[in-house]
């Protein structure tokens, strides 16, 4: 059989080294390298391993004859033929192949829609992707190249917000504050870090360990409270308006740095895909066949899903995911 995987992230790479071994594999990448979201990444939830190294042992998985990858190519269309599914290429190439596994991610919340967050207007109020780059090339800095006295995070930014109209929960983004947080407090343990939570929702194996760890070993403040406003201040530091939500009472505070905790959501690519493909769901995101025991078919024979182009999903969730993805085609008959 002839596999095409539309998207090299983990659930893309994943799911051909688990093919590769009875199939031919063609992964299309849009990107010029693959597995760039995590490359882009520093350290892993929950145990601050390397998020290259990771990337690193999945590359080599598909140093595989059976698999071949093009990178800077984009899809633009998939179109059925007979029992064969026709993918169409930037490069204007037309191939053949028995299955799609569509693979394609998600993208960030532009945090920009946020106006009142102040983010791309007002200098020191980054997004938690801009904060990950910092960490890993240990340069967490504020406006005058100084290292911050405080740092402030806000949770839910562009998820669980009807204005944004993504009422889901991003599921990932607790947990990276608490992460981000601590790798803060371990290259500057003299900055006073605060994170500004909804609820904090810390449901993976070692997460309230590393919660607790946050408060207990690096003296990190959690303020159940949102953020209404954001500005400058004279002094190129930031000014946050808020409410602590558990006190009933509003607050204002100064910090270098704040922090936007932005949410995973569909690409235009994944959204434009599915439509085509009669496969589409909820907030642009691919839809499954159903989310129990066929959370990898869709309804368009011959066609799969894996990862986060079906909803919000960690690392570890879309490699399993990938997995099941590849088993479900082994096992999957015409
Ligand atoms: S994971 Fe946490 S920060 Fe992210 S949307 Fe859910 S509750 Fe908000």
């Amino acid at each position: 059989m002839n596999i095409a995987i539309i998207g090299a992230g983990p659930a893309g790479i994943e799911a051909a080294s688990a093919l590769a071994s009875k199939h031919k594999v063609t992964i299309f990448e849009k990107e010029e390298r693959p597995l760039s979201n995590i490359r882009d990444k520093a350290f892993l939830f929950p145990d601050f391993s390397s998020a290259n190294d990771l990337a690193n042992k999945l590359e080599a998985k598909i140093a595989n004859e059976n698999v071949t990858l093009q990178t800077s190519v984009e899809v633009l269309d998939i179109r059925r033929s007979d029992d064969k599914w026709t993918i169409v290429t930037d490069s204007n190439e037309s191939l053949n192949f028995d299955y799609v596994i569509v693979a394609t991610g998600y993208k960030i919340f532009d945090a920009r829609k946020k106006e009142e967050l102040g983010y791309g207007i007002y200098k020191g109020i980054i997004t938690s992707i801009e904060l990950e780059k910092m960490i890993k090339e240990h340069s967490i800095l504020n406006n005058m190249n100084e290292t911050p006295r405080q740092i402030v995070f806000l949770q839910c930014v562009g998820s669980r917000d009807e204005k944004s109209g993504n009422n889901y929960c991003s599921k990932v983004c607790c947990v990276t504050a608490v992460k981000q947080a601590i790798e803060i407090k371990k290259q500057h343990p003299e900055t006073e870090v605060f994170i500004y939570y909804m609820d904090l929702r810390m449901w993976g194996e070692g997460f309230e360990e590393m919660y607790r760890e946050a408060q207990e070993k690096y003296g990190i403040t959690f303020v159940r409270g949102r953020i209404s406003e954001a500005s400058s201040t004279f002094d190129k530091r930031v000014q946050i308006k808020a409410e602590d939500t558990l006190l009933g009472t509003p607050l204002t505070m100064n910090c270098d740095l704040l922090v936007l905790m932005v949410g995973m959501c569909a690409s235009e690519g994944t959204s434009k895909l599915c439509k085509n493909l009669g496969i589409n769901g909820l907030y642009g995101f691919a839809d499954s066949k159903s989310p129990h025991i066929e959370d990898n078919l869709t309804t368009m024979p011959g066609v799969f899903v894996a990862g986060s182009c079906k909803r919000p999903m960690c690392i570890n969730d879309t490699i399993n995911d990938a997995r099941s993805a590849a088993i479900t085609i082994l096992n999957y008959t015409k």
